[in-house]
């Protein structure tokens, strides 16, 4: 491949594109992370990044992928031959019940075609059907990645309480802290699991648990081993800004520009931000005459699109093209849909300017492919853009 110019687009939905504000805060010297300078760094990034998840409990950092945080949510909360009620919604639903299973506990997984969220109903009634409460948690994941559903959260809350169930609820946030409205104590979630590469626009490798009283009462009885994931072995140092072992230094120097930066914009304007660019794309996706993945309008994502490839069309081809003829990543299709979508992410530093340029590589990159579409697609999403001025402007 010829060397290209310009810059990447990088329009995966996470890792997203880290803004150069966040990268210049985190070029600084690595310091001694017992001394005084890095409690009141820890201090700041433990407390403020509460207002992210909407919280005022404790929020857990790892030194760690999403996969670790999810990991710690099981191990610190759940038994070994415990039943967890869990939903398909996609690829990354399938993998947290997974590693649930590994841990030896029994997922319940109700069905689903990966073209929804999870859905309320059905979860309450199986909670309903659960007189004995042998159901230990209820475990969703917000927004589903690899399909672009995003489960309504306040309505699965209702459902459990409609069934007057006991069950922890536990969420993955992953890719949705700081994109999608979510309100970890309005909502009663008791483990709210997210990462640190995508809304966050940070680089990967820091993960949370946002952790409820419901969750650390729990932790003090569930009989699951554990180590590195302990919550109370990292409560007590983070009570000094301290971590019990060495933290992820750099990326917390980011962590706090990031907060500062949501703080700056509002939350309910970075939401709006999205939920718009998400609509614009999806305006694009109806005038090339392709299918967008998800089914249930009030469940399309505001992060990212997966857009159905024509029938006897690769994906994965297709993106491999626009990669080398535009320089822009897009996202594959994972697990069972590997191969039928692509994914556009619209997360994070991204703008009417971003998303423009980004639906551009993807029309022309369907035109380079041989994919059957029609044109005006960048036209549409312009439009939608254009026509939202009113509402586009800053709640102040
Ligand atoms: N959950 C969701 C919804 C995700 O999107 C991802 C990663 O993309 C994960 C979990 C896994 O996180 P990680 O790859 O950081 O381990």
């Amino acid at each position: 491949m010829a060397t290209q110019q310009g810059r990447h687009f990088l329009q995966i939905p996470g890792p997203s594109p880290v803004p150069d504000r966040i990268l210049r805060a985190m070029d600084m010297p690595v310091i001694d992370h017992r001394s005084a300078e890095f409690a009141r760094l820890g201090h700041e990034v433990l407390e403020g990044s509460k207002a992210v998840f909407k919280t005022t409990q404790p929020v857990i950092i790892f030194p760690a992928s999403g996969t670790g945080a999810w990991e710690a949510a099981i191990v610190n909360t759940l038994s070994p031959g415990d039943t967890v009620l869990m939903a398909e919604t996609g690829h990354f639903a399938t993998l947290w019940r997974n590693i649930a299973t590994r841990w030896g506990v029994n997922v319940e997984f109700l069905p689903g075609d990966w073209r929804r969220g999870a859905d309320p109903a059905a979860i309450e009634a199986r909670l309903v059907e659960d007189r004995a409460h042998k159901i230990t948690a209820v475990m969703v994941v917000h927004n589903e990645t690899s399909t672009g559903s995003t489960s309504r959260i306040a309505e699965i809350r209702q459902a459990i309480d409609n069934a007057g169930h006991p069950a922890l609820f536990m969420v993955d946030t992953i890719s949705s802290l700081a994109s999608v409205d979510y309100r970890h104590d309005e909502w009663q979630v008791d483990v709210t699991v997210s990462g640190s590469q995508k809304g966050l626009m940070l680089p990967p490798g820091i993960s949370f648990n946002a952790v409820s009283e419901k969750a650390l009462a729990a932790s003090k009885t569930n009989t699951m081993p554990r180590s590195y994931w302990d919550w109370q072995e990292m409560l007590k140092p983070n009570a000094g800004g301290f971590f019990p072992y060495t933290p992820a230094t750099n990326l917390l120097y980011g962590l706090k520009e990031a907060v500062a930066m949501l703080r700056e914009e509002g939350l309910d304007n970075v939401f709006a931000r999205h939920k718009r660019l998400a609509a614009a794309t999806r305006k694009a996706v109806e005038a090339w005459g392709l299918e967008v993945l998800c089914q249930n309008p009030a469940e399309y994502s505001p992060v990212l699109t997966a857009v159905l490839m024509p029938p006897s069309h690769d994906a994965d081809h297709y993106r491999k093209v626009t990669l080398e003829k535009f320089n822009i990543s897009l996202g594959s299709g994972l697990g069972k849909v590997a191969g039928k979508v692509f994914r556009i992410g619209h997360l994070g530093e991204c703008n009417e300017l971003t998303l423009i340029g980004a639906l551009s590589g993807v029309e022309m990159g369907l035109a380079a492919a041989g994919v059957p579409h029609r044109s005006g697609g960048v036209q549409a999403a312009m439009a939608a853009l254009e026509g939202n001025v009113e509402a586009n402007a800053p709640k102040v």
